[in-house]
């Protein structure tokens, strides 16, 4: 009997299979075989095509979405060319790279970390508070310690790059953080060597279980404030996942997404029959509705994925880009749709 009708029969044959053994089965299959998912993931920003190679490394060998996306976003983690997420990361403004990741899964279970320092992996930190601690989110020394113990090296973050950047801003200290630079004119005439300041990686799969799981790493706003923490480590402003529906992540200036708990605002605007980019609009909608001459200078995006792995996106200004991969594409989608 061939593996497709070998598992048509067992599924006549539920009552004699125990949901574990099925779903340990169903682990090892070619994707696609049984439930007729098609595993995606997508995530934000252009970085997000080599996070998406990676993670799908993992689906498309039946893997879980929240192995696959823990494995994605380590990616620009480890790129210290990318200056907004892991090791070499901006500073903020005292000369401290501090990290903020969470992570959460098909079952609402969650880990996070905020203001975590000298490690680069924040999300497999994050990971680890979610799989071995009653709690969701550890900050700052006591993150750290609980990293150490658990077996991760301190580094030191700061590259070269990233301290002259910082070195550089220290001459004028203007403490406003510019959010808003896409658009790389505009970058260009407010930080040192063209950077940009800021950019999370969000990403969110679906498995070919069925199930989604979602990631969400950065090095936040460029010479923030020492001890500020954005919406990325936040369960519901930077991320959010639930199974019955969907998942949506965030980027752009952090406290405009924790204000309106954007994540879990697009979700639910998916449970009320939105589609992903829809109930991403929405939110966008919002947050210029609550503060409209504060949206017009800053960026804010969400990405939403739903269960049945349609995507969407929405930003408030031009240049948001996010990346896709399924069986049948690995694409970057540049400026979908903006506000203003
Ligand atoms: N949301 C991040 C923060 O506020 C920054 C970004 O995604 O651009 O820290």
């Amino acid at each position: 009997m061939d593996r497709r009708k070998f598992l048509k029969n067992s599924a006549l044959l539920v009552p004699a299979i125990s949901a574990g053994e099925i779903y340990e089965l169903r682990k090892t299959l070619p994707i696609r075989d049984v439930f007729n998912v098609h595993p995606i993931v997508i995530s934000t920003w252009d970085f997000g095509i080599a996070a998406n190679k990676d993670a799908w490394q993992v689906l498309s060998h039946g893997g879980l979405a929240i192995d696959a996306v823990e494995k994605g976003v380590r990616t620009p983690e480890a790129d210290i060319r990318i200056q907004t997420i892991g090791k070499g990361g901006f500073p903020d403004r005292d000369g401290h790279v501090s990290l903020d990741a969470c992570i959460m899964d098909h079952l609402g279970n969650c880990g996070s970390v905020a203001a975590l320092e000298g490690i680069t992996h924040a999300i497999s930190v994050a990971r680890m508070v979610m799989d071995k601690t009653p709690h969701v989110m550890l900050v700052g020394e006591g993150a750290q310690q609980f990293a150490r113990e658990n077996g991760f090296e301190l580094e030191n973050l700061l590259t070269p790059e990233s301290e002259k950047a910082w070195k550089e801003w220290l001459k004028e200290k203007k403490y406003k953080p510019i959010i808003n630079i896409e658009n790389k004119t505009f970058a260009a005439e407010r930080l040192p060597g063209n950077q940009y300041n800021h950019d999370t990686i969000g990403m969110l799969a679906l498995d070919a279980h069925g199930n989604l799981g979602g990631a969400c790493t950065t090095s936040g706003m460029a010479f923030k404030m020492r001890g500020r923490v954005g919406d990325s480590p936040i369960i519901g402003a930077g991320l959010y996942i639930d199974n019955e529906v969907g998942g949506a992540t965030a980027t752009g200036v952090g406290e405009e997404v924790i204000r309106n708990v954007g994540s879990f605002l697009v979700v639910e605007l998916m449970r009320q029959g939105r589609s992903p980019e829809e109930a991403c609009r929405e939110a966008v909608e919002r947050i210029i509705h609550k503060k409209p001459e504060t949206a017009k200078d800053i960026q804010v995006g969400f990405l939403a994925l739903n269960k049945k792995g349609e995507y969407g996106a929405y930003a408030l200004q031009k240049g948001f880009s996010y990346a896709v991969c399924n069986t049948e594409k690995q694409d970057l989608l540049i400026n979908g749709k903006c506000v203003y």
